[in-house]
């Protein structure tokens, strides 16, 4: 038994069976055994690896989707350059040396907030993120201000729900205790939409309350967000709740705290949690579309040319992985949001 397992049986016989979020939050997030408290997860090392780890390519695209957005937001001299979950920090450090290059007005205007909860990464993110930056638990310890916000691979990691369908009635997904053992089980009938026998239906009330928040801020000050994740544009039935260590898949009761996991973004609901908080919310596209329209190509030709034979060979390899269809280019979804009225930042809302 993991140290978190003890505590989550302890839990679950003094409570009853759990809902799948406190289980989620407790296996990412508990304060002494929590998947993130308790290690740096990224990396070949480490469990998985994100977009920026593939290639600073990624945080350079977005650091000029971020000098177009500070234009697009009339360019104010003071903006926060938020971001949730910032992991080792990579992304953060590559989109400052690119504005630092092309946005002297957004260099000067920016002061960095980085939302992180756990304190093995942000002492990661100190060293690669350079001086200035402040940290912060959640959103609303952020101070208001004209704001520019990034979240990759955030929302997948913020807990979910799970309903599923079995004659004709909807039950939560519960865990439970089993002599000593964590099981899954099912709650009494919960009212529900129409469905079919089967259907898995995820929830994620803690992702929309955040998705409501940053609508909020765009709605009182100017500002720009861009999510990017895995996930689908329009909500559907599907159980996409996925636990995963040394890159593989696991079970979900697989030693908790040791695996990480996540489920798949509702693009769908996301966005109607940013509208109904205030924003204007553009339409989602592929992190393949949206890196293509940023310059992907051109940009690993120009690092392409100056590099050896096995150099072009790896940046080949980085650039598919990042965009092509079967890999990380259709799966992962980008979506922004901007304060209402605003010029839509490229390349959203160009049609
Ligand atoms: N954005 C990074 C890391 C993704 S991993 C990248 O693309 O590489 C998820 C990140 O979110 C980690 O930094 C993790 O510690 C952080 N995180 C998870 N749950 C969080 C929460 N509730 N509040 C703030 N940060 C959280």
């Amino acid at each position: 038994m993991t140290p978190l397992e003890i505590v989550l049986c302890d839990l679950i016989a003094t409570d009853g069976p759990m809902r799948l979020d406190r289980f989620m939050g407790l296996c990412l997030g508990h304060p002494q055994h929590g998947y993130y408290v308790t290690r740096d997860p990224l990396g070949a090392e480490g469990d998985f690896i994100t977009a920026p780890e593939v290639s600073q390519v990624f945080g350079e695209l977005i650091g000029i989707w971020a000098a177009g957005a500070h234009v697009a937001m009339g360019e104010p001299s003071r903006v926060n350059l938020v971001e949730l979950g910032p992991g080792r920090g990579t992304l953060m450090a590559d989109m400052r040396r690119t504005i630092a290059k092309i946005s002297p007005a957004l260099a000067a205007a920016i002061t960095i907030h980085l939302v992180e909860t756990s304190p093995v990464l942000r002492n990661r993110q100190r060293q690669v993120v350079g001086p200035g930056a402040s940290w912060h638990m959640s959103l609303d310890e952020v101070p208001d201000a004209p704001m520019i916000l990034i979240a990759n691979e955030f929302f997948d990691a913020i807990p979910i729900r799970q309903f599923e369908m079995q004659d004709g009635i909807w039950r939560e997904r519960l865990i439970g205790l089993e002599n000593g053992h964590l099981v899954r089980g099912l709650s009494g009938p919960v009212g529900g939409p129409d469905g079919r026998d089967g259907d898995v239906a995820e929830y994620a009330p803690a992702r929309e309350a955040i998705a409501r928040q940053i609508g909020e801020r765009l709605a009182r000050q100017p500002g720009a967000a861009l999510i990017i994740d895995y996930g689908h544009l329009t909500s559907a039935p599907g159980d996409t709740l996925q636990a995963m260590r040394k890159h593989g898949f696991r079970e979900i009761l697989d030693r908790p705290g040791e695996c990480d996991l996540t489920s798949h973004v509702d693009f769908e609901a996301l966005g109607h949690a940013l509208w109904d908080g205030g924003a204007a919310v553009l339409p989602a596209m592929t992190q393949r579309a949206f890196l293509l329209a940023m310059g992907l190509e051109a940009r690993f030709e120009r690092l392409s040319q100056r590099a050896d034979i096995l150099v072009a060979q790896a940046l080949r390899r980085q650039m598919a992985r990042l965009a092509d269809e079967d890999q990380m280019g259709n799966l992962f979804k980008a979506l922004a949001a901007t304060s209402p009225g605003m010029q839509s930042p490229y390349p959203f809302g160009q049609t």
